[in-house]
């Protein structure tokens, strides 16, 4: 019944809450997007695998997703949500 997909990381293979705040990386060609929690260790995991990804010459751009708890809906690092405390190596 419920709409709403169901979003798993693809570090801890944990689901991804709405008050939870995330990171997707989109392979620009094909629309698929990898989520994975904004904590530190799912991170890494994140900056490891897109590196991977990355070696086979795809194109990736990174969505970061504020929990929806958050008071600062558009802004990105340094929210008043403290949603992305650990910088993202992956960024750049
Ligand atoms: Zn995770
Ligand atoms: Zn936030």
């Amino acid at each position: 019944m419920s709409r709403q997909r169901v979003i798993r990381c693809a570090a801890c293979a944990g689901r991804i809450r709405p008050q939870h705040p995330s990171i997707g990386v989109e392979d620009l060609e094909t629309g698929v997007e990898f989520s994975y929690h904004a904590r530190p260790d799912c991170q890494i995991r994140c900056a490891e695998e897109t590196a991977t990804r990355l070696v086979a010459g795809k194109v990736y751009a990174a969505h970061h997703y504020h929990a929806s708890t958050c008071p600062d809906a558009a802004s990105g690092f340094d929210c008043s949500g403290g949603c992305f405390d650990t910088p993202m190596a992956v960024a750049n």
